[in-house]
């Protein structure tokens, strides 16, 4: 069984709309794929209508911060329409909109001359996010391409032009996920971009009710892999993979990385029993 447990849409960063992932999906031979955009589950009634041979799995990417670092949570299976989670969903994309135009402020201080339209038109329907930014920063010719925007010259962590944003905490997003029937897992711990979660950190999550680790993600290095591993394994975590494709963004690489059918049934064992 291959399963693409992390995977992105137009929904929110991702190049694909749903409908077209779920298509690239079928092509990669996968027989599950989770849709996992940021903070939002807005792809999911396209993809479902597109689902043809692969199966859906809901998810999404939820921002979360612990001890003042950048945290990604995988939840999957949960109900968004809960009310509590529903309203911290709400909170969350409208602080990015709050925050893409504080960036796009800061830009047009350092002379570079994107407008909030721009960066809104690029966005559409998405969830607006620094790669919006960035794509509207190469269209003015600002830089030369999308990705030179991710230095501390620019919107990189830290840089002129970053602004931060709210975000949840891991342990309460885990019991929003859960009292809202579904499961959480930590995505890509050892990323080495702007997430590195501590051993110590995975534990106190694996207390407060984590499910997963995602262990097989295409940013992780296969020491860091063996490490997950036995982290899992001692902490009776499940080890998920995914490709967190953003279609060209990332060059289409859905498919790339997987879970297990073992795990993957494990994950679904986990999934809380209404009371
Ligand atoms: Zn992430
Ligand atoms: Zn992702």
């Amino acid at each position: 069984m291959r399963a693409d447990l992390h995977v992105h849409s137009t929904a929110s960063d991702g190049t694909d709309p749903p409908a077209e992932v779920m298509r690239r999906a079928a092509r990669a031979g996968l027989d599950v794929v989770a849709l996992t955009d940021h903070d939002t589950v807005a792809g999911h009634a396209e993809a479902r209508a597109a689902a043809g041979p692969v199966a859906l799995l809901p998810g999404m990417e939820l921002s979360c911060r612990l001890d003042g670092r950048s945290l990604h949570m995988l939840a999957y299976l949960f109900d968004a329409d809960q009310p509590e989670l529903a309203a911290e969903l709400a909170r969350i994309r409208d602080d990015r909109v709050l925050r893409a135009r504080a960036m796009v402020d800061k830009l047009a201080g350092l002379g570079v001359n994107v407008s909030w339209g721009q960066v809104a038109a690029i966005a559409g329907q998405a969830v607006v996010g620094r790669p919006h930014i960035a794509r509207a920063m190469a269209d003015s010719g600002a830089i030369a391409s999308p990705r030179e925007a991710f230095t501390r010259d620019w919107i990189a962590d830290g840089g002129r032009a970053y602004v931060g944003r709210y975000a949840l905490d891991p342990v309460r997003a885990i019991d929003l996920v859960r009292a809202a029937g579904g499961v959480t897992v930590l995505a890509h711990p050892r990323a080495g971009r702007d997430t590195w979660v501590t051993n110590e950190q995975i534990t106190r999550l694996a207390a407060v009710g984590l499910a997963g680790l995602e262990v097989f993600h295409p940013d992780q290095s296969e020491a860091e892999r063996a490490r997950l591993i036995a982290l899992a394994h001692d902490l009776a975590l499940v080890p998920t993979g995914g490709s967190d494709d953003h279609g060209s963004l990332t060059g289409y690489r859905l498919g790339g990385e997987t879970t297990s059918g073992e795990a993957y049934q494990d994950l679904l064992s986990r999934v809380p029993r209404p009371a």
